[in-house]
């Protein structure tokens, strides 16, 4: 196969969902049909296989949470999909939202009960900000639910996307008889069976004909020609342009416990998802064909195996290729490595690879030199952008409790910056360290990990802080700039980036603060 038509085959997409919608059970199925695994519940056992061999992942364990964002990839068709999953836990969403920097698409899971919930709105969001397709996947149709078109209205609303269904259910819950598949002009039966991994499907040329009443009866056949004729009224017809834009939206329904309705997703997804995108960096926008290879890291995971303690720094390939014991450069510190075991994910296992394309993601074996937003290159100097840092809304004073053991826990801390699990602030005033966090649960994950890793304790204290927000001065000499300076330093601190960062303790101060300070904008995300 040419560079050429490997890049063009290549799906690197996340799953994206409230927790409990069916992310995992959807994902499982996919694999099934890659025959990346073989049989159900493979992908749960992989996580509790994960967390028997680290201690971090005890945690994880405990809990019954994915903490960690693993790549799965497989064979489909001619295809070779990437699936970067995410955790749907809200403490981890800055996870979620790194990894979106990853994709170049998502399929959103809906469960058909809940319809949309509070975590699929935030990532749907931050989707839409950055233009990637998206497709919906409308999951658990075995049980009663919304009804279908109310649901596609509150699809709407409340994500602000423009629907376009590609298939429709008939009946629903104890009614629920199959899906019309409305790109593939056929109907898909459901027979509640779900060790059938192939379902059987019959062409429907002719929606009038007699063929759909005799498969569903008369009543569900009538139903289905009424709603088919709305959906067609109502809604847009399919165009890729806008969908690839992110203009417009497929959806889908389906089961995917009984994997019914995912075939269907799955080869038009591999049909009309794009294929490795091009990559602004600092400098210039990047194309996946270009001949040398540039990459960034987007995830760091720590500690896979206790006995060796180092961390897999997760990159994504942006262009050319990436080869096994290759020199490339490392941009930040302006030095170059070689990695003799860059892993590649698949379902069940992840393996040494000497070559990967753009679209793919490699993990290599660091012992502290990445963090994340890093970029690898051949030699250029480029900095891939778009990995910024979101207000937190949880924040803590951090305090050594072991005198004799600051050393390691700066390390520590340091480290865990880098690999993204939180924040941290230096107040002005005073220099006392802030850890900021997207859930409080990251405050047990340092603290654990702190202890088991670096050998070093923390102590916590509380900080009445509603958001961190960002300060960009119209123009860092004017009288208004100083003036903040001076009346707001308790409440000013410098991030990582050594960036100026304003604490508002209450949405009321914040505002009152912007009043008073027009001429200064301030930011909840660390880019602008
Ligand atoms: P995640 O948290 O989004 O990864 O959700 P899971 O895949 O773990 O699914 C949550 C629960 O919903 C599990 O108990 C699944 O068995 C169940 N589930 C997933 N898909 C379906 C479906 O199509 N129908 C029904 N009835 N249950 C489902």
């Amino acid at each position: 196969m040419t560079f050429i038509e490997e890049i063009n085959r290549r799906r690197t997409f996340g799953i994206i969902s409230h927790p409990d919608a069916g992310k995992t059970t959807l994902t499982e199925k996919l694999l099934l049909f890659g025959g990346a695994i073989q049989e159900a519940g493979a992908v749960k056992n992989n996580k509790i296989k994960k967390s028997a061999t680290s201690d971090f992942m005890e945690i994880e364990k405990q809990r019954g949470i994915s903490v960690a964002t693993s790549v799965l990839a497989f064979d489909y068709k001619n295809y070779k999909i990437n699936i970067l999953d995410t955790p749907g836990h809200k403490d981890f969403a800055e996870d979620t939202f790194r990894t979106l920097t990853a994709v170049d698409s998502v399929i959103v899971v809906v469960d058909v009960a809940k319809g949309v919930e509070e975590q699929t709105e935030k990532l749907v969001e931050v989707c839409r900000m950055r233009n990637i397709p998206m497709i919906v996947f409308i999951n658990k149709l075995d049980r009663e639910g919304k009804d279908a078109f109310d649901l596609l209205d509150e699809i709407e609303q409340k994500l602000g996307l423009t629907v376009c269904p590609l298939s429709f259910p008939i009946g629903m819950g104890w009614e629920f008889k199959g899906i019309y598949n409305i790109w593939e002009k056929n109907i898909n039966l459901f027979s509640g069976d779900s060790r059938k991994n192939i379902e059987d499907t019959v062409e429907i040329s002719d929606l009038n004909s007699g063929e759909i009443d005799r498969l569903v009866g008369n009543k569900a056949a009538d139903k289905l020609r009424e709603e088919l004729e709305l959906v067609e009224g109502i809604y847009p017809e399919f165009d890729k342009e806008a969908y690839l834009k992110s203009e417009l939206q497929p959806v889908f329904f389906g089961s995917a416990l009984n994997n019914f309705g995912v075939r269907e997703l799955l080869d038009c997804f591999v049909e009309i998802a794009p294929k490795p995108k091009p990559k602004y960096s600092e400098e210039r926008l990047v194309e996946p064909q270009e001949n040398k290879f540039t990459g960034f890291v987007f995830k760091i995971h720590a500690n896979m195996d206790p006995n060796h303690r180092d961390r897999l720094a997760f990159i994504k390939i942006v262009s050319g290729k990436f080869e096994r014991n290759t020199p490339y450069l490392h941009v930040r510190h302006n030095k170059k490595f070689k990695f003799s075991s860059p892993n590649a994910f698949f379902a069940e296992k992840k393996e040494i690879v000497d070559v990967s394309y753009p679209g793919d993601i490699v993990g290599l074996h660091d012992t502290g030199n990445f963090k994340i937003g890093d970029t690898l290159t051949e030699g250029e100097v480029i900095h891939y952008k778009g990995i910024p840092s979101f207000s937190p809304e949880h924040f803590r004073y951090i305090n050594n409790a072991d005198p004799m053991k600051a050393k390691q826990l700066y390390k520590g801390i340091d480290q865990l910056m880098d690999e993204g699990v939180a924040q941290l602030f230096t107040l002005e005033l005073n220099g006392r360290k802030v850890i900021g966090t997207v859930g409080a649960l990251q405050y047990e994950v340092i603290q654990y990990r702190l202890e088991h890793e670096y050998g070093a304790k923390c102590s916590y204290e509380n900080l009445s802080v509603h958001k961190a927000c960002w300060v960009e001065p119209e123009d860092e000499k004017n009288e208004e700039f100083k003036e903040f300076l001076r009346v707001k330093q308790r409440f000013l601190a410098k991030d990582k980036q050594d960036q100026l960062v304003f604490f508002a303790d209450s949405p009321f101060s914040l505002q009152m603060t912007q009043q008073k300070y027009p001429s200064i904008k301030f930011h909840m995300t660390s880019e602008f």
